[in-house]
């Protein structure tokens, strides 16, 4: 079983004391693009069926830790969480009174180990889906703290779905479908492949669909589902959804991880994206190339610059010179 997983996968195996790297295989940027998959979705009254959603109906969780409050969550909340405050939370491993005193109940200490493995990643992800389920919201999206949210993009995509369809969106790191050990399927092989969406470009589960991964994802049954197929957070997700209750993933070019070639987003299609992200120190040439605000000095992220693009009100963006 184990043998068979590393291959198809390329993912090193984890155990408790190995961090677990999330890259799976080559970096996307060398590999084709994959093709938007996003059907047009319209009713027969040629109104969308989300028509009317709102932002307060989506869940925002943000997945961090304690070494990146400072580093990477300051940023956020500085950027996009302030004009999406209400509908997001923060997912740590430790009671910062810092981040408590800007965060409020916003912040959510999930008790879970400060480790880079598989079992303490997906304990944060199971106290995330468990809040979302709690929360009555709409929509549950999931996004690590090295991603850009905007608000304005992903109420439009998600605007194009009904809360109560089964809907699973994101992008995948991969061009081909993972394959995983798993129970006899109905053709007699003991694997099951299926594609999920990467963490770190972020996704989104309707309410419909969240429920239906009850059995395996609610009140710490995500932690043995991604035990039993001994993978990560975000296949364990992609395993349940397309897996288990054979949904299919809607492919999205609108997420981005630091998996690809950032640079490749330039201008003006940088602001109509639904979350962006910027590489590690190893990597940090890899960013969205947006020019006119902040020098690469002052926004090494670029996120800054996205922001006053995005909302030029925003106190601490530069005023437009009048020429
Ligand atoms: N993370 C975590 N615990 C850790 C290390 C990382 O919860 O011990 C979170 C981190 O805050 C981020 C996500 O996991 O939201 C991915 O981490 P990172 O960007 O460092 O690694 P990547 O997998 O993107 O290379
Ligand atoms: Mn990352």
């Amino acid at each position: 079983l184990r043998r068979l997983q590393a291959r198809q996968s390329n993912r090193p195996r984890a155990s408790a004391a190995v961090p677990l790297p999330r890259l799976l295989s080559a970096p996307a940027s060398l590999r084709p693009p994959l093709p938007p998959r996003l059907p047009p979705r319209r009713t027969q009254s040629g109104k969308q069926p989300g028509e009317g959603l709102e932002l307060e109906d989506i869940f925002i969780a943000v997945k961090t830790t304690r070494k990146y409050h400072r580093s990477r969550l300051d940023l956020l909340l500085q950027t996009w969480i302030s004009r999406a405050r209400g509908q997001t939370f923060i997912f740590t491993d430790w009671e910062d009174r810092e981040l408590r005193l800007k965060a409020g109940d916003h912040m959510i200490n999930t008790n879970c180990s400060a480790v880079h493995t598989r079992q303490a990643l997906c304990c944060k992800m199971s106290v995330e889906y468990d809040k979302f389920l709690e929360s009555g919201q709409k929509w549950f999206c999931h996004v690590d703290d090295d991603n850009y949210v905007n608000p304005r993009t992903l109420l439009r995509l998600l605007s194009a779905f009904s809360h109560s369809q089964d809907v699973y969106v994101g992008r995948p790191s991969l061009d081909h479908p993972i394959e995983a050990a798993d129970h006899v399927q109905s053709d007699g092989s003991t694997t099951v492949k299926f594609w999920f969406a990467t963490g770190g470009a972020g996704f989104c589960i309707s309410r419909g669909l969240a429920l239906k991964m009850s059995p395996w994802a609610s009140l710490g049954n995500f932690i043995s589902t991604a035990e039993r197929v001994r993978l990560p957070d975000d296949c364990t997700i992609g395993y349940i959804i397309e897996g288990l209750l054979e949904v299919k993933l809607l492919h999205s070019p609108l997420f981005h991880s630091h998996l690809e070639n950032l640079q490749r987003l330039q201008g003006e299609s940088v602001l109509q994206q639904v979350t962006l992200s910027y590489g590690d120190p190893e990597n940090k040439h890899n960013v969205v190339s947006v020019g006119g605000v902040f020098g690469l000095q002052q926004d090494p992220t670029r996120f800054k610059s996205v922001h006053c693009l995005l909302y030029p009100d925003t106190i601490w963006c530069p005023t437009k010179k009048i020429s």
